[in-house]
């Protein structure tokens, strides 16, 4: 179980399943955006931590999305960005 000989007091939840460079430029967009689950977002965290490659690219990615204004943060109201998810929670219960 080399999950638990790797545990350290104040693990976090990610240490044990480190995300890769590869995974982490995938859901970058979801980073930014917000909407990558807690999970990943952590491992996430903990990766840029460690790495200072995609420090770089995060930071790139930021600023590109941001001129290119296909980042939604900025578009989409709070308000909005929870009606949508109530919708998609309803639907996916129905
Ligand atoms: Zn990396």
């Amino acid at each position: 179980m080399s999950i638990f000989r790797r545990r350290r007091r104040n693990t976090p939840a990610g240490a044990a399943n480190p995300m890769p460079c590869r995974e982490l430029v995938q859901v970058v967009t979801g980073y930014l955006e917000g909407t990558l689950p807690e999970v990943d977002r952590v491992r996430f965290e903990e990766h840029l931590a460690a790495c200072p490659h995609c420090t770089a690219y995060l930071d790139q990615m930021r600023t590109t999305l941001r001129l290119a204004g296909r980042l939604t943060e900025d578009d989409i109201p709070e308000d909005t960005r929870e009606d949508l998810l109530q919708v998609y929670r309803a639907w996916k219960s129905a």
